[in-house]
């Protein structure tokens, strides 16, 4: 019988060593990997569950990611986009209820110019002063991100999608690139902002093999959140018919990926729960200590279809938090309202 005592106390694993973690059928070297994971998000976080409000802004996209229900080619969707005014009503609703970081999210809208995003984030600012202000808008010019950060954005959500270039290609029209968008998260750590990528487990070209490069391309960035979700067809698009991301692997990715990061804000994501029955709490669980509920009006989360039967109501929308709260306190978590910034430093971080 093989031995997986490494697993209590490699700080990071060797190539090798993943490609076991991934592949094993031994469940108790995958429990062990687990409780590894939830030790040490519990060592930074105790067992608080930060909660991010979701405003979903736009589901008009320039891009064509092949993967994405709202990319440009997908003419069986509606189109919806927030006003100003929309947008600020919403964040002060979320504001009210008592969330302090406001996650801002779309498609590659045109109709959001720089300027545009400039006057949000200052009206956030005035409106929700001490709310952390999360972007989640593709990839924008250094001088733009310069420009949101001066205006009072914080933290900027870019994920990779996929660290092995082929698979990346295979996924995007030549208009993108890894070695853009990669050089698009380092001008965001440059540039001050907590920093999160992540990645979808099982893409459609994505293998055990490119996880792993996954796996170090985050060594490497040191990105203060992680976002990985399983990848989920979307039926309008040319990936309708790939099968769904393993939700096995997508939460031993979790474990390996908290273990690697202890201070990393890693959430339980509604790809994840959307997958699985109980993935939101398999995600806690598994050492992930975010969640984001979602504020958007009710036509803005029904039209934001990036995948197939994406969940937005019940315990992922805001009308529900107290249920969420008791949810989690069965489970010995609380749900935490605070900024939940990053906690990292060289003293207790790797
Ligand atoms: N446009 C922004 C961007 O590109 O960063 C933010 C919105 S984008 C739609 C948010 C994330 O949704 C993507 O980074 C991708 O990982 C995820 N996503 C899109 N289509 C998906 C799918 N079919 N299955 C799982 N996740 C998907």
């Amino acid at each position: 019988m093989q031995s997986f005592d490494w697993i209590k106390d490699t700080p990071h694993f060797s190539d090798e060593q993943l490609e076991e973690l991934l592949s094993t059928e031994d469940k108790t070297a995958i429990e062990t990997l687990r409780k590894r994971a939830v030790s040490t998000v519990f060592k930074i976080y105790k067992n608080s569950i930060y909660v991010r409000g979701l405003i979903e802004f736009s589901n008009y996209c320039k891009q064509g990611c092949y993967y994405c229900g709202i990319n440009r080619m997908n003419q069986d969707i509606k189109r919806f986009r927030l006003t100003y005014e929309q947008i600020l009503s919403t964040a002060v609703h979320g504001y009210e209820l008592g969330f302090r970081t406001l996650v801002l999210q779309g498609g590659e809208d045109p109709h959001f110019t720089d300027e545009f995003i400039i006057k949000i984030i200052r009206g956030l600012k005035e409106n929700c002063p001490d709310a952390a202000i999360t972007l989640s808008i593709g990839i924008r010019s250094f001088e733009a991100c310069q420009s949101f950060k001066e205006a009072g954005a914080n933290r900027f959500l870019l994920r990779h999608e996929s660290a092995d270039e082929e698979c990346f290609e295979k996924l995007h029209p030549n208009n993108q690139s890894f070695v853009t968008r990669k050089a698009a998260l380092f001008k965001l750590k440059e540039l001050g902002y907590q920093t999160g990528t992540g990645f979808m487990v099982g893409a459609p070209g994505s293998s055990i093999s490119t996880h792993i490069k996954d796996i170090k391309l985050i060594r490497e960035l040191k990105p203060e959140m992680i976002g990985i979700g399983p990848f989920i067809p979307h039926h309008s698009t040319v990936f309708k018919d790939h099968p769904t991301g393993s939700i096995e692997m997508t939460l031993r990715l979790l474990a390996i990926l908290r273990i690697e990061n202890p201070c990393a804000l890693i959430p339980s994501t509604t790809a994840l729960n959307t997958a699985c029955k109980d993935g939101r709490i398999q995600g806690i669980l598994h050492g992930a200590n975010v969640l984001m509920p979602n504020l958007s009006p009710p036509h803005a989360r029904e039209s934001y279809n990036l995948y197939d039967n994406k969940v937005s109501s019940g315990l992922e929308s805001d009308a529900h938090l107290r249920e969420l709260g008791n949810y989690l306190n069965k489970y010995g978590y609380r749900l935490d309202f605070s900024r939940g910034d990053y906690r990292g430093s060289s003293a207790t971080c790797i």
